[in-house]
């Protein structure tokens, strides 16, 4: 199939709209990460996504809604879903909420739980595909499973050219980092740190997050050790890069091929994440180091991508 690329314009959303509408996959940016969307309603589209990424079924997808209101149509909702939505939608937050027994969505979309992942994108591309296409999207980032996520359009090209319909071209995402995601229904917990700080919900919550144990059976889908993985080995916490290694900075270290931030902060290291690693994945192998990064706010989710990308690769 020839993948089209539109501009983010009126006529390049209602084109994409119009491919949502007969089935097909279309890439475009949210603040996070460009995601590969497909309409939430339809099994074909839907499993369509998992063909185009090769990802494993049993890894259920986010739904992007435009607003609360059309949340509501799909989860049982409730007063802290209440609360973190006023305080953080649209935006890189994606809470997990009982589905409601007379949904319309493909149950391909939760991989069969009871339990759905939704979210009110904040980025105007991603809010203008969804008023033109007037239904729920659902949304994995637009990359092939278990590699890196994409932050531009050329990511998302050199990954899934062929295998896709089209891809809008919104530029490069903001945020850089897929969406914090928050299981709620009973006490909330956080099932991946992400794009909104751990200490902002918590703050909004007035309590601490119950944190997930690992293998944990409602957290285990997705949550693969090995993925966001570059070609080339990744190693951590790096302050003494070996010989032959490349090293990813952060802060004001000496020797870097690439620094997520010289400044030391934490937002532009976020944004810079997936980029460096993308332009650092071209260097034929040659293993990755990587300075140590704080273990705070955006730090937690740039670590578990990080480590991810460092973990032993399954097959
Ligand atoms: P991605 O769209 O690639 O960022 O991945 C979405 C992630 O959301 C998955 O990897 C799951 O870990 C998580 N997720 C989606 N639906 C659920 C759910 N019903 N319960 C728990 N986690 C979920
Ligand atoms: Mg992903």
């Amino acid at each position: 199939m020839e993948t089209q690329t539109f501009a983010p314009d009126q006529a390049g959303f209602s084109q994409a709209a119009a491919i949502l509408g007969d089935g097909g996959l279309v890439a475009f940016p949210t603040e996070t990460v460009y995601g590969l969307g497909a309409d939430a309603r339809n099994d074909l589209a839907v499993a369509r996504i998992f063909e185009a990424k090769g990802r494993p079924r049993f890894n259920p997808l986010i739904v992007h809604v435009p607003d609360v209101a059309a949340a509501k149509r799909h989860v049982i909702w409730d007063d802290t879903a209440d609360r973190l939505a006023s305080a953080f939608w649209p935006g890189p937050l994606t809470l997990v909420l009982p589905l409601r027994p007379d949904t319309t969505l493909s149950p391909l979309v939760t991989a069969g739980l009871p339990t759905l992942a939704i979210r009110v994108p904040a980025h105007p591309v991603a809010r203008a595909l969804l008023t033109a296409f007037d239904g729920p999207v659902a949304a994995p980032s637009a990359n092939p499973s278990g590699r890196i996520s994409p932050t531009e359009a050329a990511h998302v090209a050199a990954g899934l050219t062929g295998r896709i319909d089209a891809i809008i071209d919104g530029g490069a995402c903001g945020v850089g980092v897929e969406s914090t995601i928050v299981g709620l229904g009973n006490t909330p917990r956080l099932l991946r740190p992400g794009g909104l700080p751990q200490e902002a919900i918590e703050a909004a919550l007035g309590g601490p997050l119950e944190m997930v144990q690992s293998g944990d059976p409602l957290t285990a889908p997705g949550q693969m050790t090995s993925h966001y993985a570059p070609g080339a080995k990744v190693r951590l916490n790096v302050t003494e890069p070996m010989h032959g290694e490349r090293l990813l900075g952060f802060g004001a270290v000496e020797g870097a091929t690439l620094n997520l931030s010289v400044a030391g902060d934490l937002t532009e290291a976020a944004a810079q994440l997936f980029h460096h690693l993308h332009a650092l994945d071209q260097g034929g192998g040659t293993p990755i180091a990587v300075s140590p990064v704080p273990e705070v706010g955006l730090g937690r989710a740039i670590n578990d991508r990080l480590r991810r990308a460092a973990a032993p690769r399954e097959a």
